[in-house]
């Protein structure tokens, strides 16, 4: 599932559409694509005719913005790919590609996602993006100890829900949030009430440590996960905790613990987690 790192990987791996002219696009499945009047996707609205002026991530959301201020909004979801092909080169698997772009250097970009969780949203400009990503806390990357410590302390669920919660922090999904807490010796089954301000800032430091090494690892692969050029990651070889319950701690030898808490796997050290 992508998670902040493996969007940011996305997103500098399609740096190459900066300054392209998109001159076509399609939508094979209108449901894919949502736009702000309800109606039918059409071209103009999916950047057609357009020049991509930057690619902006927020959390795990990624936005292609126009010269124009017109904004196309991508969702990962579960299983979601953008790959950016270059001219004449044909994509590996054809099934699930819901929409595709050509621009002027003959490239194209796809969008493939079989479990059908991401999708795209056309916006009129970027006030409207910024509406929009205004329902998102602070990007996990650059959020500060603060952050963290207000959201906690008006919080009486498990920090590990807290860190999931996208309108709390924006791009932690459940590998680095298990990553994260272990890294900051703090118990995903704390309530975040009770974590107190120091341990806030130890795990606004760890969240902020591993997210900027799994982005310079470009990403976690686990499953369907490559970046816009069809390399896999690399943060998954580093993962402590991740996918490692009944291994030993890494830090202590102790058996990792692995519960289900706020409805996700969850491995943790009894012994180095407090
Ligand atoms: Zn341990």
């Amino acid at each position: 599932v992508p998670e902040l790192p493996e969007v940011e990987t996305v997103r500098r791996s399609l740096a190459a559409m900066i300054g392209r002219r998109i001159v076509a696009a399609r939508l094979f499945r209108a449901d894919m694509c949502t736009t702000a009047s309800g109606r039918r996707a059409r071209p103009a609205d999916l950047l057609a005719g357009e020049v991509v002026r930057e690619l902006m991530r927020r959390g795990k959301q990624l936005a292609i913005i126009a010269q124009s201020g017109r904004v196309l909004v991508v969702h990962l979801g579960m299983s979601g790919q953008l790959r950016l092909l270059k001219p004449g080169s044909k994509a590996q698997k054809t099934n699930h590609i819901h929409a595709v772009w050509s621009l002027d250097d003959g490239s194209r970009l796809t969008f493939r996602d079989p479990r059908r969780f991401g999708g795209l949203w056309t916006l009129e400009s970027r006030a409207a993006l910024e509406e929009r990503w205004s329902g998102l806390g602070p990007d996990a990357l650059t959020m500060s100890p603060r952050d963290l410590a207000v959201a906690a302390a008006g919080s009486r669920r498990v920090i590990k829900a807290l860190l999931l919660d996208q309108t709390a922090l924006a791009g932690v999904g459940n590998i680095y949030a298990d990553e994260a807490l272990f890294a900051a010796g703090v118990r995903p089954s704390r309530r975040a009430d009770r974590v107190k301000p120091e341990e806030c800032e130890r795990l606004t430091r760890a969240i902020r440590r591993v997210l900027a090494l799994a982005v310079e690892a470009r990403g976690s692969t686990l499953r369907d996960y490559v970046a816009a050029d069809g390399r896999a990651g690399q943060a998954q070889l580093r993962h402590a905790v991740y996918g490692r319950g009944g291994f030993a701690c890494v830090n202590c030898g102790t058996v990792l613990r692995s519960v289900s808490l706020a409805q996700r796997t969850t491995v943790f050290c009894i012994r180095c987690q407090r």
